[in-house]
């Protein structure tokens, strides 16, 4: 395994202090796998005590010290460092009611979720599991018996679709049977830690096959999406259920968090909107409600409020035409500021992806779309009120003091000047304030 030199430095500090110390968790896998891993997680007989006393000359946080984890800074960077560990008691399938720590490494890698997170390395393997065989094989497999693992912590449901997604990997038989079982446990485990697995899964490179295969542990948590599985659309456009363009414009769309969940939520409500006549079905109004289903999960599930503002605008935006003009693209640039715009037109390329072949001529628009927002961007057009060349106070110096007629007027100007009826001059626009 190859481990930094800043890391190495905490595991031989433990060692020459007579202790053990191992390499464990995500890092080991990742270097298995050939990756270079985002951070070292060390494992220890010794107590946080006694750590306290080995890393007395480095600079320590002791935030993780009641599980054991003493956090120790090497070389500026972050190494968790966590004493042998058996989890206590578990209730209503969520954190141990207690943590106690043992002198034995068998039994700290009995209590991790899944066979290839349980090996640890220092000059060997200790891989009790066969972590690196499932590893070898790309198979998700939990530690013992799955109902058990998952009726301890169902937080592991999660993590074992999130790394399936992310890592391409298949999950094996009787875990994946466990997960369907035991999907609804789901329900005790806090929003939060939920939402972090599901955005770290959405951005994964097997989204699709994990999304298809387990809606209904999604479901769990977003019931909103069940009615679009299987949802057919009757429509020239689409070659796929509901569901299955949702999945798969997930798939096509750029592996960003909030890309990504604009196209899960994109569609949610079109089942709600459905009408059909002579010409198929539609879907009338269902941006908006999808929009409004959106910023209600997101709430929910307690996302951010940046992230729950921008999903919304791109979900409610999503079919909007913007005819391929300089003037239309500036209104809608104005409307919905450049970087919302460019997560739009990801989202349109997305969405254009997973549509029948009827669609395909999407991508010339889209294409040409983008060529104007460079030109508009290049030649630094005013697209919005802080690029006018009045602002609030010349319009009070022209002797107009209500507030509310000061933004409407600026709003007018912005208008005309967008729309090329009137330069972005300070002359021409004073001269049209006083005429109004
Ligand atoms: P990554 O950091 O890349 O997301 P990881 O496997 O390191 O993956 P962490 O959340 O950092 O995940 O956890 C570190 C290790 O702790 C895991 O590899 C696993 O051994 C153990 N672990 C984490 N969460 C759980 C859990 N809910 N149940 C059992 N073991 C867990
Ligand atoms: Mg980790």
């Amino acid at each position: 395994m190859n481990i930094p030199a800043y890391a190495q430095v905490v595991a031989d500090k433990l060692t020459d202090a007579g202790y053990e110390a191992y390499f464990v968790g995500g890092c080991v896998r990742d270097a298995i796998m050939g990756n270079v891993p985002h951070d070292f997680d060390i494992t220890t007989n010794a107590t946080p005590d006694e750590m306290k006393a080995v890393f007395s000359d480095m600079r320590i946080f002791l935030t993780g010290e009641k599980h054991g984890t003493v956090t120790v800074v090497s070389e500026g960077e972050n190494v968790e460092v966590t004493t042998y560990r058996v989890d206590g008691e578990y209730k209503d399938s969520r954190h141990p009611e207690s943590v106690s720590f043992t002198v034995n490494i068998n039994e700290d890698l009995a209590r991790r979720d899944f066979t290839m997170n349980a090996i640890c390395y220092n000059t060997a393997f200790v891989d009790p599991y066969g972590g690196r065989e499932d590893i070898e094989k790309k198979i998700i497999r939990t530690v013992g018996n799955p109902d058990e693992r998952f009726g301890e912590d169902a937080l592991r449901i999660m993590r074992a679709l999130r790394f399936a997604s992310c890592l391409g990997f298949e999950i094996e038989k009787e875990t994946k049977k466990s997960i369907h079982k035991n999907a609804h446990l789901l329900k005790n485990i806090s929003v939060e830690r939920i939402f972090v697995e599901f955005t770290k899964l959405l951005c994964g490179e097997n989204v699709r096959n994990i999304l298809l295969e387990y809606y209904d542990v999604i479901g769990v948590f977003i019931p909103e999406i069940l009615p679009c599985v299987g949802f057919d659309q009757k429509n020239a456009y689409h070659i796929y259920d509901v569901y299955e363009h949702i999945v798969r414009a997930v798939e096509a769309a750029e592996r960003d968090v909030k890309i990504r969940l604009c196209m899960f939520f994109h569609d949610i409500a079109k089942p709600m909107c459905f009408t059909i006549d002579e010409k198929g079905g539609h879907f009338k109004g269902h941006d908006e409600k999808s929009a409004e289903v959106a910023h209600a999960v997101l709430r929910r599930l307690k996302a951010d409020n940046d992230t729950i503002h921008t999903v919304e605008v791109l979900v409610k935006e999503h079919q909007r035409d913007i005819v391929p003009e300089k003037k239309y693209v500036k209104r809608c640039l104005a409307k919905i500021s450049m970087p919302v715009f460019d997560l739009l037109l990801k989202v349109k390329y997305a969405d254009t992806v997973a549509h029948s072949d009827k669609a395909k001529g999407n991508f010339e628009v889209l294409k040409k779309l983008e060529g104007l927002r460079d030109e508009i961007v290049k030649e630094g057009e005013c697209i919005s009120l802080k690029d006018l060349a009045v602002n609030g106070s010349d319009i009070i110096a022209l002797g107009i003091t209500d507030g509310k007629r000061i933004g409407e007027i600026l709003k007018k100007l912005l208008e005309m000047v967008i729309d090329g009826e009137v330069e972005n001059h300070k002359e021409k626009l004073t001269k049209i304030i006083k005429a109004l």
